[in-house]
């Protein structure tokens, strides 16, 4: 589906480990009719998978209950073990990925093109590894504050996180702004952080920014960014500046 062709406008979001405070992200997102990518680690669980933020201990999900709470989302990866992939060899690399996505592919029934990088860890020599196993796109955890088609989709760079300070000025932007070419909003973060800094209110508040809008389009980040040229699947060849 080209949204091109209907919208000058789009917005995802991309939330990330598969924790247990998506169950509640995505109820709001679905209140909303808005849509969001999961970049989930299929080596974590309930027993292995908890971790500590600040005060408080975040607990996943097993990976086989994410199924339901993701549906009508899109499932990606964000590596089996969610190590620093900068860290590692080229065949542990290539486990990382080559698992997580045939792990995704079988328990969520859907092939999955796009990842999260574990802490947002990236170089070239990764970049060129996840080009040669065909991986789509790849989000950052880099500030892009632009709306505009970007050239390298193994280094996306969202709009903003969602505690962003300027977020709010930035949807102002977004939705008041007139669009003579295609623009994107991508936020992202972690569901989680919503508990630690008791903020839900905020999340809410953005989804109702942006829901119900006819000029504004709603997709997953593999939707959203497929439009970016004619170049998806082979995405680092470059798009439309
Ligand atoms: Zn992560």
């Amino acid at each position: 589906m080209n949204w091109t062709e209907l919208y000058q406008k789009a917005v995802t979001f991309s939330y990330d480990d598969g924790v247990l405070q998506d169950l509640r992200l995505v109820g709001i997102l679905n209140r909303y009719g808005l849509k969001g990518t999961f970049n989930v680690n299929s080596g974590l669980g309930r027993k292995n998978g908890s971790f500590t933020y600040g005060n408080d201990s975040v607990g996943r999900y097993d990976f086989a209950e994410l199924v339901p709470i993701y549906a009508g989302h899109e499932v990606a990866m964000h590596t089996v073990s969610h190590p620093r992939l900068t860290d590692l060899g080229r065949s542990d690399i290539i486990f990382e990925i080559e698992r997580d996505r045939r792990a995704i592919e079988t328990v969520f029934g859907t092939r999955p093109i796009g990842l999260a990088y574990p802490f947002g860890a990236y170089d070239d020599r990764v970049v060129a590894i996840l080009k040669d196993l065909g991986v789509t796109y790849a989000r950052t955890v880099e500030t892009e504050h632009s709306f505009r088609f970007q050239t390298d989709l193994l280094r996306y760079r969202p709009t903003c996180h969602h505690n962003d300070p300027a977020l709010f000025d930035l949807i102002r932007a977004f939705l008041d702004e007139p669009a003579s070419e295609p623009r994107i909003l991508s936020i992202w973060g972690h569901s989680y952080e919503f508990d630690a800094d008791r903020n839900w209110d905020r999340f809410e508040t953005i989804c109702r920014l942006l829901a119900d809008r006819d000029d504004v389009f709603t997709g997953s980040n593999a939707e959203v960014l497929s439009d970016c040229g004619n170049q998806f699947g082979t995405a680092s060849k470059g798009m439309k500046p």
